[in-house]
Order: structure tokens, then sequence, then C-alpha cells
């Protein structure tokens, strides 16, 4: 294996992003929203920098949001956890997804991925030293086939990452899916590392369901939350990771040694505002729902051929009819058409679909507009 790290290329987001700058476009690319966020939770998080606890909070996390943790996911998705040993605080998921990852998968170990797949999970596997088992979803509707997935499975298998709502597709597992991989979790002695983080940016009225709700999967379900993604405040990086106490120590002491702790005063915030989750997530998800329903009415309306998006912060097109790949398309669109957007072949790390660009519309109005103008000289002048 060469270094992991020196090998690795210049991300999409990156490319995309500078290229955005560079001819001045509409930045669709980009997964953050154009919403602030609650005032409630950024007040309380600037009441603390002022008059709080500025010093070394405990390394499993502040217990008051441990616990708000812990309540939150009863209320909203019926679990029922043991806050002092089952949470830990993390600086963002992708930090609980690095502790995770490092903890509990050895050299040689096996690790089932989906494709497309969050761009963090291979490098922290194969720097850990675990072997990728990729298993392609169906473009069509993101499904997988349970054949191929078991035949991703061995004994060698240590887990399985699973990103559910899943980023890029923007779908959500059925109960038929989760069913499937717990069997195999079961079968093969593996565990499922749930990269959840888009749990509350679903819409259409669908309920997250987790794989630690089922008995059976309890114990091997490490389930990863973004406080950031719940409160649209990405840059905060406040992160969570729910487990059985068993493999949670484990993680931690990897934990204790990337970041050891994540700045107190946002997890007093975030804490205030788990504790009112109800009321402030309902019309977040409301103006979300919206600014998607926005976008793919004026997408269709131009004749682009719009994916269904059940969560998350982005809808993808299928580019097929163009004949460009994924790629062309994409670069076209920014220097040409002045609109960045994701090809959605930068989440494979082998065999890549060419047919899928992905859209974020979690932005203004003016924004949303302003790109389906663009869109529309676009549209007339290298199809949709
Ligand atoms: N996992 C997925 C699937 C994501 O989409 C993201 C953010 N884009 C993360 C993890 C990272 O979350 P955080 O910002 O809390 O580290």
């Amino acid at each position: 294996m060469g270094n992991v790290f020196a090998a690795a290329p210049q991300t999409i987001f990156d490319i995309m992003s500078q290229l955005a700058r560079e001819h001045d476009a509409v930045n669709l690319g980009q997964g953050f929203p154009d919403d602030q966020g609650p005032l409630i939770v950024r007040q309380k998080a600037a009441d603390e920098v002022l008059d709080g606890w500025n010093q070394y909070p405990p390394m499993m996390g502040l217990a008051p949001l441990r616990q708000a943790i812990a309540e939150h996911y009863m209320a909203r998705q019926g679990l029922s956890i043991d806050w002092p040993q089952e949470t830990m605080v993390t600086s963002g998921a992708t930090e609980a997804l690095a502790a995770s990852i490092l903890a509990l998968v050895e050299p040689g170990d096996e690790v089932v991925l989906f494709q497309p797949f969050y761009d963090a999970y291979l490098p922290l596997v194969l720097r850990a030293g675990g072997i990728p088992r990729f298993v392609n979803l169906d473009p069509k509707d993101w499904s997988f086939d349970e054949e191929d997935l078991r035949a991703a499975f061995s004994s060698r298998t240590r887990a399985i990452i699973f990103n559910d709502p899943l980023n890029p597709a923007a779908t959500c597992s059925t109960p038929q899916q989760r069913r499937i991989i717990a069997n195999l979790c079961n079968e093969f002695d593996a565990i499922a590392i749930c990269d959840e983080v888009w749990e509350e940016v679903i819409f259409d009225g669908i309920v997250h369901e987790s794989l630690f709700s089922l008995p059976d999967m309890r114990e091997r379900t490490v389930k990863i939350g973004s406080a950031g993604k719940m409160f649209s405040l990405t840059g905060w990086k406040v992160g969570f990771v729910v487990a059985d106490r068993a493999l949670l120590s484990v993680i931690a002491k990897a934990h204790q040694f990337l970041t050891f702790t994540t700045p107190p005063n946002l997890q007093t915030a975030v804490a205030t505002g788990l504790r009112q989750s109800g009321e402030l997530l309902a019309p977040m998800r409301k103006s979300f729902q919206a600014s998607r329903d926005y976008l793919s009415t004026g997408l269709k309306q131009l004749g682009f051929v719009v994916l269904p998006s059940k969560a998350t912060y982005f809808l993808n097109i299928d580019i097929t009819e163009t004949g460009m790949t994924d790629l062309r398309f994409c670069d076209r669109l920014v220097r040409e058409f002045g609109v960045a957007a994701i090809p959605v072949s930068a989440f494979f790390a082998k065999d890549p679909f060419h047919n899928v660009v992905r859209l974020c519309f979690a932005k203004k109005k003016e924004t949303l507009d302003e790109a389906l103008s663009r869109l529309t000289a676009a549209s007339q002048k290298i199809g949709a």
C-alpha cells in the first residue's frame, strides 16, 4: 500500500469550488445551506463564549449534551439509550467516522462500502489497513442487489459502512434493505458503522429509522449523527456517536487521541437545540422541502430528468440524453454557463457510472432563480 494521503487526488469539491470562483458561477456544488440556523442555538453559543466554560470539557462530552442526545433520539426515533455509557460527542461526524474506523478496523480486515459513497470513508479504511469491498447501487433507484451484497461479505468482514439517508443519492433505505444488511452483519459477525448525518434533513413525512433500533443490531451498530447537519450549522463540527458500551469504549480510545474534546460552548448550544428539536427542526425541513420542489420543478420545466430526492440538501439529474459524461457536463456547465455542480462519479473508487450530476438546493430563492436562468441557456445549447 502506498501512502494513502500523499496519493489522494484533490477532491472534486475543491476543483469545482475553485472553478466556480474563477467563472463567477452560482455554486450548487457545495453542500451547505444559505440558512443561518436557529437563532436560539447561535445565541446560546455566543453567550457561552462570553460567560460560560471555555476550558477542556470531559473527553466523552458535556453531560447535558449527552443526555439531550439520548432524549432527542428517544423522542424522534424511539431509541432507548443509556447516555452515560452509550453516547459520545465528537468534532463533527467526520471525527466520529475516523475514530470508529481507526478503533474497529485492523490491518487485513475487510470493510463493505456501497458505491457511491461519501468521500471520507475510503481513505480512512485504507489508512487503518482495511480492505474495501465495494457494492454498486443501481442508479435507477439506488437500490442494491442482495446477492451482490452477500458476495461482498466473508469471514474476514469486520464492518459495513452504511450511509442512510444517502449522500449523494438523496435516498432513504427501506425496512427490507435494513433487514438484509442486519442479517448479513449477524451471519458474518460484522459491525454496521451507520453514518446518519442526514437523519433530520428528510422529506415527504418520512421518519428515519436506524439499524440501532433493530434488537439484533443494537450491540453491533455504531450510530453517527451531526448537529451541523441537523441545525444548518455545518461549520460547527459537533457530531455524536451512539453505540453499545463495549463498542463505544473502544471508539472513545481513538477519539481521545484524535481531538479529545469538542468546544464546550458549542456543545452547550447544541444541547439547547436538541432539547427543542421537535419545534426547531420541523420548519427547517419544510423550508428545505420547498427549496427542493422549487429547483426540481424549474429543472423539469427546462427538460432536465430530475431523480427523486427524499433527503439531504441535494437532488440529482440524469444527463444520459446529453451524450456527455458527468465530468464533461459539469466542466462545461461551470465554464460556459456559470453554474457549479458535482459529477456523481466522484463518489466512486472503481467502475463509476457517468450519467448523474448532483445539485444543492439548500439556497435562497434568488440564488436558485439565478441558477435556473443560467441553466435555461445551458439546456438550449448543450441539451437537458
Ligand atoms: N457524512 C456524510 C454522508 C456527509 O454528507 C457529511 C457532510 N457533508 C459528513 C459525514 C460530515 O459531517 P460533519 O460536518 O459533521 O463532520
